[in-house]
């Protein structure tokens, strides 16, 4: 994205005593976009989103919206509305109570709040429980209460923490689509927090890998996954093989390494100049490993012994020990699998893969 920002965090850090929460944070969020602060439980993730909210002030640096420093602003005065990871509905509310209440609160004449609420309702699919309390709504049907309550007031950002965490694993595939439909017809930027990589690669525009209150690496989904820039972002999304070495040679486009842990050489496209006898690991997606009738003694070829197999229905994954005990894993579609010969345990396979795959 170009232009201005509509969010710019700058260096931002946030201590509890001794504990680094945020640890200078910096990044830029563009109108539109569905970010996602993605990282496992502890690394920063609430508290990065309620210093956005304003319900934290930063122990140093600055929040900017729309180029104006908004880090002493408080809450209520900022273009940011959040859903909370607990929903925290007004019990004795009905839901469409729940959902004016905002604009209750901010003046908003009748009228308009009754046909604001309407049309809240009828985004997120709950007018038929205009008059139940959230205890007799079902989980999903509570999360969807909340997200209108958050969106009624047509904040320019909505920040949503783990939005969708209490809900089961079909209830929650389905509703991922939702929101992403939700935010494209409303045109608002959507900042989520989520330790699910699945959930984040789904939905997000671009997303920021949090670790220990940093940030490893900001990329759109596919780049994450295709380019991860530190072995932390490559094992945290997806699975992945490191084979370490050291570089043997390099020309324009490849690097030559050896590798005992591969039992032999690898060859991987880069172009960023390196060292002559650097140890470096190369990292190979599951999925990019083919099975090869026999090994022809060319760079990237490995053979070994299958360990575990894992049937997932659609894909299996199976684990191969190499000579030099190094355990690495490749997956095979299941369709390809019955059209060939089915691979069984103890089965010796040969396996190769691409230099620009790595
Ligand atoms: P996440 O949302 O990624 O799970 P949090 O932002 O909630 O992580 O927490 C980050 C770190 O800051 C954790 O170590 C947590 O214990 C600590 N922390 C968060 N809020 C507070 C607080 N109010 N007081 C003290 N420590 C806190
Ligand atoms: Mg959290």
């Amino acid at each position: 994205p170009e232009g201005e920002p509509l969010v710019r965090i700058e260096k931002v850090t946030k201590k509890f005593g001794d504990v680094y929460a945020v640890d200078e944070v910096s990044l830029d969020i563009h109108k539109g976009e569905f970010f996602s602060l993605l990282g496992s439980s502890g690394c920063g993730k609430t508290t990065l989103l309620r210093m956005l909210a304003g319900f934290e002030t930063p122990s140093s640096g600055r929040i900017f919206i729309d180029g104006v420093d908004i880090t002493e602003v408080p809450p209520y005065k900022r273009p940011i509305n959040m859903m909370f990871q607990s929903y925290a509905l007004f019990p004795h509310m009905s839901v469409e109570d729940n959902i004016a209440f905002g604009l209750k609160q901010e003046g908003m004449a009748k009228a308009e709040r009754k046909e604001r609420v309407a049309e809240m309702m009828s985004l997120v699919q709950i007018s038929p429980f205009a008059k139940r309390k959230p205890h007799q709504l079902s989980g999903g049907q509570r999360q969807r209460v909340a997200l209108a309550r958050a969106l009624a007031k047509q904040p320019k950002i909505l920040l949503l923490d783990e939005p969708l965490g209490a809900l089961d694993k079909k209830l929650r595939e389905k509703t991922q689509f939702e929101l992403v439909n939700i935010q494209e017809r409303l045109g608002m930027t959507f900042i989520i927090v989520t330790h699910d990589q699945e959930e984040a690669m789904t939905m997000s525009s671009r997303i920021a890998l949090m670790r220990d209150g940093r940030i490893e690496q900001i990329d759109p989904p596919r780049r994450l996954y295709e380019f991860p820039s530190t072995q932390f972002a490559a094992s945290f999304i997806g699975s992945i093989n490191l084979l370490s070495g050291y570089v043997v040679e390099q020309t324009s486009h490849y690097v030559t390494i050896q590798s005992e842990e591969a039992g032999g050489l690898l060859r991987v496209h880069h172009s960023q100049p390196l060292v002559a006898g650097m140890p470096v690991t190369v990292a190979i997606r599951p999925e990019k490993c083919r099975l090869i009738p026999e090994l022809t003694g060319e760079p990237n070829e490995v053979s070994g012994v299958i360990k575990e197999i894992a049937y997932l229905g659609d894909v299996s994954i199976y684990h191969v020990d190499l000579p030099s005990g190094k355990r690495v894993q490749f997956t095979q579609s299941n369709v390809q699998a019955l059209a060939e010969q089915p691979l069984t345990w103890e089965q010796t396979v040969h396996l190769s893969w691409k230099e620009d795959s790595c």
